[in-house]
């Protein structure tokens, strides 16, 4: 009787390691273009169906970009938290067709379509915009629209935030650093009044020299100040864990939204490296030889539970 109880609580205790893991990754998809091709800027729209099937069916759970910033995850326990980020707002992600309607063959219209026939799935993301862009880059292509969609995308609990006024390369360009971080805010705020950005993503991927990392974090131009909480990368590597001491706030690495990125997700799955959630936004479920990773911010506004 004793073997058996010991068995038990062997496997329950399994389990439980097996389950939750909140010192593992959180990928951060990066999707561009969604159109007929599958190329580096690019995902087929059958593909980025696949990606959405793919990441319902293995246990992933969109979270907002605001839950990693604070660490207060909202995805149930067992599902791993996963963000969904849009570049260089392309006519390909957000579309009205002539009759009003959201057109399908967009990001945006297949999301909402998966939400739809999918149980748990809620479709948000965050689409990184390049308002100053050539179009139809410049906020989705259709500026008499720019008002309707900036206000849909709120309502909806998408995020809309920083990829600098025109995808400025900032090392090349560090002389506009400011310009480009602070007219991207001003120019959305003339259809989106008092919508603030507080998450930037890096055009190419390329970070300015280090003397100059500072202006990315807080600046001001003209009369628009701004201070970002976090800034991505496209290193196509899965995030840390935001408790981590791993995790770099003005770095934070993203995955590409791609046939590649799948099978990174594929294989991180299997080496049980990914973040998979407590079910408590306030509750922080570690081993107990991860506590050593644990970063400052988790000592604020977190109860620590080990197994
Ligand atoms: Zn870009």
């Amino acid at each position: 009787l004793i073997r058996v109880f010991l068995f038990c609580f062997f496997v329950v205790s399994q389990i439980f390691s097996e389950q939750v893991n909140e010192m593992g990754g959180i990928p951060i998809m990066t999707y561009h273009r969604i159109s007929d091709s599958d190329t580096e800027y690019s995902r087929n729209y059958q593909s980025f169906r696949n990606d959405l099937q793919f990441l319902y069916e293995n246990g992933f759970h969109p979270i907002s970009i605001v839950e990693l910033d604070t660490g207060k995850i909202t995805a149930p326990k067992g599902k791993i938290p996963v963000i969904l980020s849009f570049d260089d707002s392309s006519i390909q992600q957000f579309e009205y067709d002539a009759k009003g309607q959201i057109s399908k063959n967009t990001a945006l219209g297949i999301m909402e379509e998966f939400e739809k026939s999918t149980k748990g799935w809620k479709a948000i993301s965050v689409f990184f915009v390049t308002p100053g862009a050539k179009s139809p880059n410049n906020f989705f292509g259709q500026p008499d629209l720019n008002k309707k969609k900036a206000d849909y995308l709120i309502s909806k609990g998408h995020s809309i935030e920083n990829h600098t006024l025109w995808h400025a390369n900032m090392r090349k360009y560090n002389n506009r650093i400011e310009e480009q971080i602070g007219v991207c805010i001003s120019e959305v705020r003339k259809y989106l009044p008092n919508h603030d950005m507080k998450y930037l993503a890096m055009p190419f991927g390329i970070f300015p020299k280090d003397p100059d990392l500072p202006r990315l974090i807080q600046g001001t131009y003209k009369t628009t100040n701004y201070k970002n909480n976090l800034i991505f990368d496209y290193s196509n590597r899965v995030s840390d864990s935001p408790y981590s001491q791993q995790f770099n706030r003005y770095h934070v690495k993203r995955l590409h939204g791609n046939e590649n990125g799948i099978k990174a997700l594929q294989r991180a799955i299997k080496k049980n490296e990914l973040f998979i959630s407590d079910g408590n936004p306030n509750t922080i479920t570690i081993s107990k030889s991860q506590t050593v990773l644990l970063s400052g911010i988790t000592k604020k506004g977190f109860d620590i539970q080990t197994y």
